[in-house]
């Protein structure tokens, strides 16, 4: 029996949403369209499986083609990265990296990240996650041009002489420090480890460096630019294997019987081996190499429209649009204006926002998934046009600073937004540019 008829209900959501992916602009830096065999592998019988444990050393019976399945899934990641060690367990980014703790860090060490308002991970050591609820994590930040603070990290470094340094974000616009992060985290002993969740694609196609030569571990999710099903990877470097032979073996009891997860979710696993499959191919660099081109023109486009965006400029895949010209915590504006326009990103936090993470002052988009439709440079001039012109739109909009009169002023302005001519006229192109790029095609 199939969905339609057992619960039309569900199915007709599901086609509601591919409607939305299909007719809009998917502009949010962390999303992609995965190809049909990516879904097929996802969806499929793998599900009912338990497999608990790794290849070879199972806890339960009838796991031989599975075994292959994650054989499989680790040569490829091996191959991809070109590490000695992965895990492929992890059921998503974040259990990828609390599994990072547990391997390397005893309870209440001090550990380093990126501050989440400055574009770091929760996981990196944010107060509201388990990383700095179990360990005593100490924030480094970026200054005002967008780029890591490496005096000050240096400085925090020596200072507090953690036990694991992270580099990796996830609103970070300039190519990551992996080298000179490498050498500060070598001079006090910490473990280093880099998060590519984002830019892992960019790291295989060769459009941003690898951290691989520089890290101890790297993690990362496979559905960002990588454009898998969701879930995560762990890998461990030549580096981190000669810092610590048992890296391996402690990352892999880590993810379990370490606390994070029972059963693997093997679907997922074979569908990151598909998506690994794919991205092995040489079409994947070119694809690549068009996300950062893509990016950089996009930037340019709003730039020379006169829109700000943090640092000026884009190393990968992704833009941070500083709407403080007109006003601190603005971003929500143009996240509901860009989306009744069918064009769909994030607001989110700049560097030393002046607002808040809930009501952040910028907009981060990227292009990713717009690359994987097709979009080149001259769309991207296109789309850089539209937003500039909402962004103007919108630019009378002020957030007060009342906290009990923010959500009514927004509500307000989302039923003024849905009457507006040019954000409807914008709508309308953004649909016959969506035709001219179709995806999840057969
Ligand atoms: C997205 C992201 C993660 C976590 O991913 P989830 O799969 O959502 O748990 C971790 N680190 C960074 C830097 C990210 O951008």
């Amino acid at each position: 029996m199939k969905l339609n008829t057992t619960d039309p209900k569900i199915y007709e959501l599901i086609q509601a949403e591919l409607k939305r992916r299909r007719e809009g602009l998917e502009m949010i830096p962390s999303e992609n369209h995965t190809s049909l065999a990516v879904l097929e592998a996802l969806g499929s019988v793998l599900t009912d499986k338990y497999a608990e444990g790794y290849p070879g050393k199972r806890y339960y019976g009838g796991n031989q083609y599975i075994d292959q399945i994650e054989e499989l899934a680790i040569a490829r990641a091996k191959e991809a990265f070109g590490v000695p060690y992965a895990n492929v367990q992890p059921y998503s980014g974040s259990p990828a990296n609390i599994a990072v703790y547990l391997a390397t860090c005893n309870i209440g060490d001090k550990v380093m990240g990126q501050n989440l308002p400055d574009g770091g991970h929760l996981t990196h050591g944010w107060k509201a996650n388990l990383s700095a609820k179990l360990y005593n994590s100490v924030p480094y930040h970026v200054k005002k041009d967008g780029y890591i603070d490496l005096e000050e990290v240096q400085k925090l470094a020596q200072e507090n002489r953690p036990k694991l340094i992270w580099c990796g974000a996830t609103a970070y616009v300039r190519e990551f420090p992996f080298e000179e992060m490498s050498k500060i985290a070598d001079e006090v002993g910490a473990y280093f480890a880099c998060d590519i969740a984002h830019i892992a694609g960019l790291v295989i196609a060769g459009a941003h460096k690898s951290p691989v030569n520089y890290a101890h571990i790297v993690t990362t999710t496979t559905h960002k630019t990588l454009r898998g099903p969701r879930g995560g990877l762990i890998m461990v470097t030549k580096k981190g294997l000669e810092k610590d032979p048992e890296l391996g073996d402690k990352i892999d009891k880590a993810v379990f019987p370490g606390g994070l997860q029972g059963g693997p979710h093997e679907n997922q696993i074979a569908a990151i081996a598909v998506a690994l499959g794919e991205a092995l191919r040489p079409e994947f660099k070119e694809y690549g190499k068009q996300i950062v081109k893509n990016a950089r023109e996009l930037a340019g486009s709003l730039t020379e429209r006169g829109v700000k965006i943090v640092s000026n400029g884009t190393d990968n895949h992704m833009i941070v649009i500083d709407l403080t010209p007109d006003g601190p915590g603005r971003g929500v504006f143009l996240q509901d204006a860009l989306d009744e326009a069918g064009i769909t990103v994030n607001k989110n936090t700049i560097p030393q926002d002046p607002s808040s993470p809930f009501y952040p002052s910028g907009v981060r988009l990227g292009t990713p998934a717009i690359t994987t439709r097709g979009m080149k440079e001259e769309e991207m001039r296109t789309i850089g046009d539209w937003i500039s012109q909402i962004v103007s739109e919108i630019k009378k909009y002020r957030l007060p600073e009342l906290k009990e009169e923010k959500a009514d002023y927004i509500k307000n302005f989302k039923d003024e937004i849905r009457q507006n001519k040019l954000i409807g006229e914008i709508k309308q192109k953004v649909l016959e540019l969506c035709k001219k790029f179709p995806v999840y095609e057969e």
